[in-house]
């Protein structure tokens, strides 16, 4: 896009809920909007998992006192520290905006604040200082339709949701079936139930934006046009839109590239729960046995916290290492866009978050598809049902485990999946070029952020 030139630049407050999964694609917006050199960008940030700030992009930063206790900040009940972040950080980001606002000249006013659906504190902040707001859900539009139903589903009695009708296809939402929905044994629904429907409302907010693309989620997203009365866009994949930038709140262990290199084309699977799923011990142990039968070469993120109650790193089982040898690598944490990247990797075993989902598909790497909790359930059915690209794969069990890595990376059916992640792959990239629907929506958002 032109540069902005001797025009003058707007100012935009980003609030971010300061998690990995909602860090990143709200940092690639901030980056892709002050690209188009309209913008500048603050960034209100719990101080709870601040990011680091000497990695572009830069971006001012606005540390927001959270109030959170040391049990509160190690906890993993992610429910209530949302619920609590949103009642500290209220009078915080209050009162921070205002003084912001006082420093600030009228050619610096705030244009805009874009908050993310979770922490919806800012709607509330920004009402009361009269400042035009914009929700943004770091989510699918299929998830995010979910939560607009739950009311209906709740007064036709499906609510609490129930084992017997599991595999019903929910009424309204197909191809969703009850257990793919984000409640369906969520310990601590009676908490996150208001939480979804209070994130997403819209609220004063004068428009919706969701990471995601036309041509993923055409269905879905003509839905939600239909429930909102305020201008929806689909700005995605972000990641690919935005200048790279740095946002890991791990370090990324770079010597996996390196390793990568030696691999032959396509041949390694990628293996990654994301930044806060977690699986009992039993399960690790399976699937350490699954990667070390399966032949294939793989490199497998172990980061801390993921297996409950444990370091898991040290606890891989006794004669995993000399099993495995040179074939796999175990790290705590990987450049993940990188690794996707990479011409070694041929396929992406994943709990399915809608990040490392747009990542995989933006590199036309099939995936194994393996969901914990929440959106990921949603985003899963679509991957395996709806775009077909990939396996489910539910039974943490090695013996499954090491058939659908067989199955993907070394069978028919793989090849017919890898062809469709290839098409599907080409179809989101021309979305964001000229003309395409992302890049259109960008620009549309430019100009309406620009007439607020
Ligand atoms: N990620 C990463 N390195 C890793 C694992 C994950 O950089 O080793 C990044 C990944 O690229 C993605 C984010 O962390 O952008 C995870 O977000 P996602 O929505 O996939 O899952 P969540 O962590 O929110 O469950």
């Amino acid at each position: 896009m032109a540069n902005a030139g001797d025009r003058r630049q707007h100012h935009l407050v980003l609030v971010p809920c300061p998690y990995q999964g909602h860090l990143n694609p709200m940092l690639q917006l901030g980056a892709a909007l002050q690209s188009t050199g309209s913008f500048s960008v603050t960034v209100a940030h719990t101080e709870f998992h601040f990011p680091n700030q000497s990695s572009p992009p830069h971006f001012d930063f606005l540390p927001l006192p959270d109030g959170l206790s040391d049990a509160d900040k190690s906890s993993r009940d992610f429910v209530s520290q949302i619920l609590k972040l949103n009642v500290n950080c209220k009078a915080s980001f209050h009162e921070s905006l205002t003084r912001l606002r006082e420093r600030t000249d009228r050619q610096d006013e705030i244009a805009c604040i874009i908050y993310d659906g979770l922490m919806y504190f800012a709607e509330e902040v920004a009402r009361e200082l009269k400042i035009p707001c914009i929700v943004f859900r770091t989510c699918s539009a299929a998830n995010t339709s979910t939560y607009n139903e739950y009311n209906r589903l709740q007064e036709e009695g499906f609510i609490p949701l129930q084992d017997s009708k599991a595999l019903e296809l929910v009424p309204g939402l197909h191809p969703l079936r009850f257990k793919d929905f984000p409640l369906y044994k969520f310990e601590g629904s009676e908490k996150l139930l208001p939480l979804l429907k209070r994130s997403n409302q819209v609220g004063s907010s004068v428009a919706y934006l969701l990471n995601t693309i036309e041509c993923l989620e055409e269905s879905p997203l003509m839905k939600l046009r239909q429930e909102y009365p305020v201008p929806f866009f689909a700005i995605g994949p972000l990641h690919k839109i935005a200048p790279p930038l740095s946002s890991s709140l791990i370090e990324e262990d770079e010597s996996c590239i390196t390793w990568l290199n030696k691999q032959a084309k396509n041949s390694t699977l990628y293996v990654s729960l994301g930044s806060v799923a977690s699986i009992d011990e039993k399960e690790f142990v399976e699937m350490a046995w699954g990667l070390a039968n399966c032949e294939q070469p793989f490199l497998w993120v172990v980061r801390p916290g993921l297996v409950r109650g444990s370091d898991a790193i040290d606890r891989l089982p006794n004669g995993f290492a000399e099993i495995v040898g040179e074939r796999g690598r175990v790290i705590k944490w990987a450049p993940q866009q990188k690794v996707l990247a990479h011409e070694s990797v041929g396929a992406f075993w994943s709990h399915c978050g809608w990040n490392s989902s747009l990542e995989s598909i933006s590199e036309g790497v099939p995936m194994i598809c393996t969901p914990c909790f929440g959106d990921q359930r949603v985003n899963a059915r679509y991957l395996s049902h709806v775009w077909k690209v990939g396996l489910l794969l539910e039974d943490m069990e090695r013996g499954e485990i090491e058939r659908a890595i067989k199955k993907l990376m070394a069978g028919e059916e793989g090849e017919i999946t890898r062809q469709r992640m290839t098409d599907l792959k080409r179809e989101v990239m021309h979305s964001i070029k000229e003309g395409g629907s992302s890049y259109n929506s960008l620009h549309e958002l430019v100009k309406y952020i620009n007439s607020l």
